[in-house]
């Protein structure tokens, strides 16, 4: 029995358990139906639906490997009749009732060795459809789960092996210059510099990382998104400096995404961000098909969670470098086509090139430094160990 499986796992729904509301709790949750799938990258997806918003926990048992989901307050159903996909990591999947906890089994062919927090979605009911709990893994970790004096010592070291993968995007590029200063400084050129020096900070301090620009080129949204998808990044920061009508208004601002707006602003924002690709008429790539059925339900429990978490951890610690934040809500929410992916992330407006004062300071090398070394600080305090 592998206790770094074991330990990832718990750890994973220790996390995810907090996210939910305690309301959950209050209503009897009933099953609805079970299903695996085959998922790009190998991965077997897990499904379970049911009336209401699921309260879960994840079980790892070996010999053979078995998935456990735990969910609180739920009824099972024996007529329900699992379905199951070819090609999977999944063998069968079965129910068991125990007192108020549903128990869902799922038998594998393979051990796995973690589930991602990135790797659980809640879907909202949409359709015909209920509640949808999914969970997406790999076959994986055989050499740590054969290794029975696995220590809960040796399990950190292994979590620390493994370098949390950062996509940095610099804003705008090419054509699409973004905001223009009075004096004529363009958002794309400051995003860009300040781009490079953050990912030379999180590179010296052994993060993994990614531009996804890092010359003067015009990307659309979607492929920005993309890049982040497609390296399996932990983590997502967008880089924007802002141009308001008011030459008064200055600071910075930090966005996640959400369907609709926290205010009239930060929609504003978002129309002006997301403008960029109305530029490109052709050649639009698009998500793949699974992606966007994820993100048409928009409901990403753990990914906007985990947004939302780094996007407050970015707010403190740029307050506490004595940057000057922007009046209005410590942390906004807008609907940003380049936020649009399963990696949580946020959008930060590092200032405003419209505020003259403001816009010299974000010329200048030391105040891009004081701006990397806040970000780099955030990441610091994330917890990417899930
Ligand atoms: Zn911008």
């Amino acid at each position: 029995m592998s206790r770094r499986t074991v330990l990832k796992i718990a750890g994973v729904s220790a996390l995810v358990v907090t996210f939910l509301p305690r309301m959950a709790f209050a209503a009897r949750n009933s099953l609805l139906g079970l299903r695996s799938g085959a998922q790009p990258g190998n991965k077997t997806r897990l499904v379970i639906e049911t009336s209401s918003r699921p309260s879960y926990s994840l079980d790892y048992l070996t010999e053979p490997a078995r998935l456990v989901v735990n969910l609180s307050n739920t009824s099972g159903d024996t007529g329900i009749k699992p379905s199951l996909a070819s090609g999977t990591l999944i063998k069968s999947i079965s129910q068991e009732q125990v007192g108020d906890k549903l128990q869902v089994i799922a038998t594998l062919t393979k051990s796995i060795s973690e589930i991602p927090k990135n790797q659980i979605l809640v879907l909202d009911p949409n359709g015909d459809s209920g509640y949808r709990l999914a969970l997406d893994f790999t076959a994986g970790g055989s050499s740590a789960s054969a290794s029975a004096a696995s220590t809960a010592a040796a399990s950190k070291e292994q979590s620390k092996a493994r370098k949390p993968i950062i996509v940095i995007d610099a804003g705008h590029g090419g054509k699409d210059p973004g905001a223009i200063s009075k004096a004529g400084t363009r958002e794309k050129d400051i995003v860009l510099k300040v781009a490079k020096k953050l990912k030379d900070k999180l590179d010296a301090n052994g993060y993994r990382t990614y531009m996804t620009r890092d010359k003067d080129i015009f990307l659309n949204l979607d492929t920005r998104a993309g890049i982040a998808e497609k390296n399996h990044a932990d983590l997502f920061i967008s880089l924007h400096a802002n141009a308001n009508p008011s030459r008064q208004m200055r600071g910075f601002s930090i966005y996640t995404l959400s369907k609709k707006a926290s205010d009239e602003e930060a929609q504003k924002l978002a129309d002006a961000e997301n403008a960029a690709d109305k530029i490109e008429v052709d050649g639009f790539a698009r998500f793949e098909p699974n992606i966007r059925n994820a993100l048409s339900a928009l409901q990403q429990h753990a990914v906007s969670e985990l947004s939302v978490e780094f996007a407050n951890g970015v707010t403190t610690t740029f307050k506490k470098a004595g940057i000057i934040q922007q009046p209005g809500p410590a942390l906004r929410q807008a609907p940003f086509g380049v936020l649009r992916s399963t990696i949580p992330g946020a959008l930060v407006e590092l200032g405003h090139l419209s505020h003259a004062e403001e816009e010299k300071l974000l010329k200048t090398n030391d105040h891009q430094d004081k701006l990397v070394a806040a970000i780099v600080k955030a990441i610091g305090k994330y917890d990417f160990d899930v």
